[in-house]
């Protein structure tokens, strides 16, 4: 098993492994708060936890996914523990990213302030074929929504953005999430020997 026990392609490409079988390191981007680990411990665990907080450091929690056509795709989600207080992320954070996930909290404008600026730091240091979701967290809160869905749609169009709306509360859009992005992932063309 080439793959066994390594990151191999993590750092190299974008998607790695066979064509059936991808593997993309995903990272997350966001304000403090919005609800970054609480939206990979429900993908992940199927639980909404806020008091459990992804391992602080270079750690990340894995989930795969089976798509329709049977391609599976497994997710290595690296969480920012913290380091989205500090003007910059370590270069190491963004190398070899597929897939990245800037969050904000609609009741936060705010925090969608900071997810564009997060969008400019990954579009001067992500990888140029990086696949981009907008995720409006914290959805369940809508009656206190002061970021509206046509100004997200429109910011994500122009910047060549997938968007959904997420409560990881409620699960709402969720596993929606993590399936679009797999949807939109380029599948490489030549199986690895
Ligand atoms: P992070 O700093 O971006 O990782 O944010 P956390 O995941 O630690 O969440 C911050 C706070 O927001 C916690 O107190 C959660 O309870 C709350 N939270 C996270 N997601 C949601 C959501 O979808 N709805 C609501 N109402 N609260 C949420």
């Amino acid at each position: 098993d080439r793959n066994a026990g390594s990151l191999t392609g993590l750092n190299d490409g974008s998607t790695a492994s066979d064509s059936k079988n991808l593997k993309v390191k995903l990272v997350l981007l966001g304000d403090s708060g919005v609800g970054k680990s609480c939206i990979v411990l429900r993908f992940v665990r199927g639980q909404f936890d806020p008091t459990s907080k992804v391992t602080v450091g270079a750690s990340f929690l894995s989930q795969t996914i089976a798509l329709p056509d049977s391609t599976t795709v497994k997710f290595e989600i690296w969480d920012t523990a913290g380091q989205e207080r500090y003007a910059a992320l370590a270069p190491l954070y963004y190398r070899g990213a597929a897939v990245a996930v800037v969050a904000y909290d609609i009741t936060s404008s705010e925090s969608f302030s900071k997810a564009k600026y997060w969008v400019k730091e990954l579009q001067k240091h992500g990888s140029p074929d990086i696949v981009m979701a907008l995720v409006g967290n914290k959805a369940d809160l809508h009656e206190n929504r002061v970021v509206s869905v046509e100004d997200a749609v429109e910011y994500a169009e122009k910047n060549g953005m997938f968007f959904i709306e997420t409560s990881a509360k409620t699960a709402d859009n969720i596993n929606q999430l993590f399936e679009e992005i797999a949807k939109r992932l380029p599948r490489p063309s030549v199986v690895s020997v």
